[in-house]
């Protein structure tokens, strides 16, 4: 149980949320209420600031505990030292020195370092052949380029001016009455959409419009190594989208592997569910393992063997290769056993033969009443005891005599 859920609700969250729902959350509110795309609502640079403070504490998972245990009040005890600024959440979760919203949105962004263009993800699903053999995908994506036209300046060379409104920041501080108050703040320029220059129309660069860049499909080869493991991350640095003035941006892979008809991977590991017979448990036979990599794994049980139901036996090597070395983990061989139907069984006193007897079962005292009883299958058409009390029975009777509202008054003051 948690004191209160203030930072929760802010986040749209319930309080079970996990660390990744919380970073999905944040990233969605964040992204909506950031001040440089609500120039004219205050009100949005509060529920920024607001949500910037939940997600701070949330997702440091001390701070989560002293919140869950004593609320806000507990955290105001100096716990943790004092908040961050919430562009400085903003530009730590999205990364690359501020270059996330800068340069998405033109602007706005304090410098922290060199700038970079965001980083492009990608999940990269592939299936456990691929994995078990190891192969090559060629992936394209749409990315952004610096326009060949005018060299990413945007227009012909001189065209380009900076913005009088804003001296070329793109951003403009701008003064509104609110009652007896006057209010300052920033908001991006409306003379230059936050571009902090502007281009005359007629010399606008005719191959990107303007926009410095243009959008090209780029195929990178992404190396799916033999045994990598689901969740692994292959990176292209500079390989992402590219702008005027910024480092070119990443691309990120991430290898999901999907799930495999036959068989089930942990670790190097695999798991094989085999469904034999009572006779091939007992008497011997073979089982027919179809691999990853076109082979059929013939596996035999001897007779007498004796494999019980969900019996797991190894066959050591023929797992997974194990990534970068290339040794494989085991194959694990499950059995269910399937045992004969009623009228399948003939000759049944010959068992007697092959099995060990039977064993001893407690007998009555010499001087006991003995009944015989025969077994009965359960089908459902005869009430058990235990549905003719649950249903319809005693239990509804027992609560007509109380009425509905004094049951309750019991309860709570129990
Ligand atoms: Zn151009
Ligand atoms: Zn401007």
């Amino acid at each position: 149980m948690v004191k209160e859920t203030t930072f929760y609700d802010c986040l749209g969250v319930p309080a079970t949320a996990t660390e990744a729902q919380l970073k999905t959350a944040y990233k969605k509110g964040a992204l909506k209420y950031h001040p440089d795309k609500n120039a004219d609502n205050p009100e949005a640079a509060e529920k920024f600031k607001e949500l910037s403070h939940a997600y701070e504490t949330l997702s440091d998972p001390q701070k989560r505990q002293i919140y869950d245990q004593y609320g806000e009040e507990g955290l105001e005890g100096g716990a943790g030292g004092p908040g961050m600024n919430a562009e400085d959440i903003f530009s730590q979760f999205f990364g690359g020195g501020g270059g996330g919203f800068g340069g998405m949105f033109g602007g706005g962004m304090r410098d922290t370092g060199p700038k970079k263009a965001r980083t492009i993800h990608h999940v990269h699903k592939v299936n456990l052949e691929d994995i078990y053999r190891g192969k090559v995908s060629k992936l394209a994506l749409q990315k952004s380029v610096i326009c060949s036209g005018c060299d990413g300046r945007g227009g012909k060379e001189g065209a380009v001016k900076e913005c009088s409104g804003c001296n070329g920041s793109g951003m403009k501080t701008m003064m509104r009455q609110m009652g007896p108050m006057i209010q300052r703040f920033q908001t991006v320029c409306p003379d230059c959409n936050g571009e902090g220059e502007i281009i005359r129309d007629k010399d606008r660069c005719k191959k990107c419009n303007g926009k410095k860049t243009i959008v090209e499909r780029k195929v990178l080869h992404v190396h799916v190594d033999k045994g990598v493991r689901d969740g692994h991350k292959i990176e292209f640095r500079g390989e992402g989208d590219q702008m005027p003035g910024v480092l070119p941006g990443d691309v990120v892979f991430e290898i999901e592997q999907k799930p495999h008809p036959r068989f089930q991977r942990k670790g190097d590991d695999l798991f094989f569910q085999a469904k034999i017979d009572l006779l091939t448990a007992l008497g011997g036979g073979a089982v027919h393992v179809e691999h990853l990599d076109d082979r059929w794994l013939t596996v035999n049980i001897a007779p007498g063997e004796v494999i019980t139901p969900d019996a797991i036996k190894v066959i050591p090597g023929q797992g997974m290769p194990s990534f970068r070395h290339h040794d494989h983990g085991n194959l694990y061989i499950k059995f269910e056993v399937e045992f004969p139907k009623k009228d399948q069984l003939q000759n049944l006193e010959l068992l007697e033969k092959v099995l060990p007897p039977r064993m001893e079962q407690t007998q009555p005292p010499a001087d006991a009443m003995v009944e015989d009883f025969e077994l009965h299958d359960i089908d459902g058409s005869e009430p058990s005891q235990a549905r003719a009390h649950g249903a319809a029975g005693g239990m509804d009777e027992d609560d007509d005599d109380v009425p509905p509202g004094a049951e309750r008054v019991q309860c709570a003051s129990q």
